[in-house]
């Protein structure tokens, strides 16, 4: 992602997979349109998808980075006239409770955003009769959910896995995984350590997301990286 300001390579850089927005992922299964994360850049994402209909938006955790955009469900709520679902951990739904407390309120300002909460724990759930197996990661000291859907996993913002939620990744086809930067960091995974548990999951595609400035430019790290593993970028379209 460009810093604000930085005059750094990569934020100069003209090529679009260079030009990186907050991590978020749209998800089409089943005839159902989902959203994982919300970030500040949320409104710009779906609008450069096109996206007419979403039927619910899960958290992986409450970071500013991953829940900032919230309010523009408001824009599927006039479409549809339904409450929009959304789908995260206790503490994530306590967060975004303060933090957006006008969407929660009892008397609300004509036009804000109408959601329904669920809380999810660390058990397999049904949204709309498309199931998600959470799988629980550490970001630092803070716990955070991946998600698995059929052969898709998508994990962000960790630096931990524990053996007994990985194995709840082995055989999946395509792997989403952080790998922020080449030195190490507090609470993310580096190059290093993504491709070496891109290696241990064995999928078939994994892609790289949630990808720092401080990588490198697109085109010269996909030239280090085995053919399996590539990185994100803004826009791309993976089919299972
Ligand atoms: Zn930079
Ligand atoms: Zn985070
Ligand atoms: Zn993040």
């Amino acid at each position: 992602m460009p810093l604000v300001g930085c005059e750094c390579a990569v934020c100069q850089s003209v090529d679009y997979r260079d030009k990186r927005l907050r991590s978020s992922i749209h998800i089409a299964v089943d005839g159902r349109s989902f959203v994982v994360d919300t970030g500040p850049d949320f409104r710009q994402q779906v609008l450069r998808l096109r996206l007419n209909r979403l039927d619910a938006v899960l958290f992986t955790h409450q970071h500013k980075d991953h829940t900032a955009g919230l309010d523009e469900v408001r824009a599927y709520n006039f479409r549809s006239g339904q409450d929009m679902p959304i789908y995260a951990r206790s503490t994530v739904l306590a967060q975004l409770q303060r933090e957006f407390s006008y969407i929660f309120a009892e008397h609300k300002y004509p036009g804000v955003p109408h959601v329904r909460t669920t809380q999810i724990v660390n058990e397999p759930f049904d949204v709309l009769g498309v199931r998600f197996t959470p799988i629980e990661v550490m970001h630092h000291k803070l716990p955070v959910f991946g998600f698995r859907i059929g052969d898709f996993t998508y994990l962000t913002d960790l630096n931990y896995i524990a053996d007994a939620e990985l194995a709840k990744v082995y055989g999946t086809k395509i792997l989403v995984l952080d790998a922020l930067q080449r030195t190490p960091h507090i609470s993310h995974f580096t190059l290093d350590q993504a491709v070496a548990l891109a290696r241990r999951v064995g999928a078939d595609r994994t892609y790289f997301t949630h990808i720092s400035h401080k990588l490198g430019l697109h085109r010269d790290v996909e030239n280090e990286l085995p053919t399996t593993i590539r990185l994100g970028y803004d826009g791309l379209q993976i089919r299972l």
